[in-house]
């Protein structure tokens, strides 16, 4: 049962709670004014939301599933005084964008990529209701200059999806990664959605470049993480690639390199229950067969 919801949990929408979901949010602030929020009883790593709070304006970045809007609301109104005015996606999935509408219907004004906002009108599997669209959206960077900050809005190209944003706190130096960080989890890498392991490899290490000993990096799935993190999780993926790779080229076939379970010794630490060992193999041999 607990598999079965979980296979769905990162692409689809879902209109109902399920009993591994968080009724409520946790926040961590790490910087003044910024904030990781995170499901507070529930073990899942479901997708981290992050919380800009100033004097002006109130900015959500990603937003949760759908049931978990009204407990999410209760978290913003509990830090900022009242709803966020602007909700940035960093992604179109389901655990991101879920509570879209309802947080449009409460006052946000809702940004993301290009793409994000036609996969959101075509898919009908990632369109979280008419309300669920951003209304404003760009191709390549943004900024948002409020509360007597900069917000860097930028776009990464076919890494998780083909409709990536992260956003740079200059000031603060934190950077939002969304999903191109699951912190010491295996990642998620949504080819259906224009995704790949070389973009998502690469989108890390952009990440990585923008950053220095001190940034402080909000996941989309996980805890607040470090360069050191950042850098260990790219060091695995590119590691794990080499394995698959290697394989291939002996002429193994997908069959027989998941029975080889080249990742075995990334299991303890990588494995979790939506991206399983077995899951980011096939992942691998897929983009190593046809990128
Ligand atoms: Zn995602």
């Amino acid at each position: 049962m607990k598999k079965l919801a979980l296979l769905s949990m990162l692409a689809a929408p879902l209109a109902f709670a399920q009993d591994w979901m968080p009724t409520a949010f946790d926040h961590t602030e790490v910087s003044p004014g910024i904030y990781l929020l995170t499901g507070a009883d529930s073990e899942l790593p479901v997708g981290a939301t992050s919380l800009l709070v100033g004097d002006e304006y109130v900015v959500l970045i990603d937003d949760s599933f759908a049931p978990l809007g009204p407990a999410l609301l209760e978290k913003i109104e509990e830090l900022a005084g009242r709803p966020a005015d602007f909700i940035i996606n960093t992604h179109a999935h389901g655990d991101h964008t879920g509570s879209n509408q309802f947080q449009a219907e409460n006052g946000a004004i809702i940004v993301a990529h290009d793409n994000l906002r036609s996969r959101m009108e075509n898919d009908p599997e990632q369109n979280t209701g008419p309300g669920a669209l951003p209304i404003i959206t760009f191709s390549d960077q943004m900024t948002f200059h409020i509360n007597g900050i900069e917000a860097y809005v930028f776009h990464i190209e076919t890494a998780h999806t083909d409709g990536d944003a992260a956003i740079l706190f200059r000031e603060a130096n934190v950077i939002v990664a969304g999903d191109l960080l699951f912190r010491g989890m295996f990642p998620f890498i949504d080819y259906d959605s224009g995704g790949s392991v070389s973009g998502y490899k690469a989108g890390m290490q952009q990440l990585i470049d923008m950053s220095n000993d001190d940034t402080e990096f909000m996941p989309g799935h996980g805890p607040v993480a470090s360069r050191a993190d950042v850098q260990q999780d790219l060091d695995m993926l590119i590691d794990a690639e080499k394995r698959v790779k290697a394989l291939l080229n002996k002429g193994m076939s997908e069959e027989d390199i998941v029975a080889a379970n080249p990742l075995a010794d990334y299991h303890d630490d990588y494995n979790w229950g939506f991206i399983t060992t077995e899951r980011m193999t096939r992942t691998l041999i897929r983009s190593l067969t046809t990128d």
